[in-house]
């Protein structure tokens, strides 16, 4: 498989895309249980579990079970839960840079026009990016504030593919959830990698080379 020649752009996810932290993730999972243990007035234990019973329940159904999704559903409010978020994690106390996946980006931004496409704010995607040492090398972070619709969402891909600006088949997509991060890139004729893995990851420069 490969993507040369025609891709000049590639659009990243940032959690669990650029960096693996199972740690980082727990975390988010309990600062979502504590933010909808107040809003359902039970104690965090278990909001937690309703959160996990939610989100089975949306896999049934074949409903994309992204935390913003759940927790919206339980009554929750999404610019409430990411601030909520944004205060309460400490990323750069868990998240252990690779200085390999550093190496990669800035290479690659070196050769692509490099963005950021994620459920997150810009306060907290800011702070990763800057512990990673890699901030420089994306042009725009697209973030959940920008119309408080998280992914997938087509009418948020569209504005971000206006501002990218490339044709969507010269747009790569990189992302760690099929459904949540390229099924809808997909349908608009870009190229898609999904990678969970700091080995996946890896892998896409020698996919890229031209
Ligand atoms: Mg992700």
């Amino acid at each position: 498989m490969t993507f040369s020649p025609r891709v000049d752009s590639i659009v990243f996810d940032l959690d669990g895309t650029l960096y693996f932290s199972e740690e980082h993730s727990n975390a988010i999972r309990e600062a979502a249980a504590v933010y909808m243990a107040e809003v359902l007035g039970v104690e965090s234990e278990e909001s937690g579990k309703i959160l996990t019973a939610m989100r089975k329940r949306f896999d049934e159904e074949g409903r994309v079970g992204t935390l913003s999704a759940v927790c919206v559903e339980l009554g929750g409010d999404i610019r409430e839960l990411n601030y909520f978020l944004e205060k309460t994690l400490i990323p750069e106390a868990v998240i252990l840079p690779d200085p390999m996946v550093r190496k990669l980006v800035l290479e690659l931004a070196r050769r692509f026009t490099l963005y950021i496409y994620t459920n997150n704010t810009i306060g907290l995607a800011g702070r990763i990016l800057s512990h990673l040492g890699i901030t420089e090398a994306f042009r725009r972070v697209f973030t959940v504030e920008e119309r408080w619709r998280p992914k997938p969402d087509m009418e948020m891909l569209d504005d971000v593919m206006i501002a990218v600006a490339s044709p969507p088949g010269k747009t790569l997509f990189v992302g760690d959830r099929y459904d949540v991060d390229l099924l809808l890139p997909e349908s608009k004729g870009s190229p898609v990698y999904l990678c969970r893995t700091a080995e996946q990851l890896l892998r896409l420069e020698k996919l890229l080379i031209r």
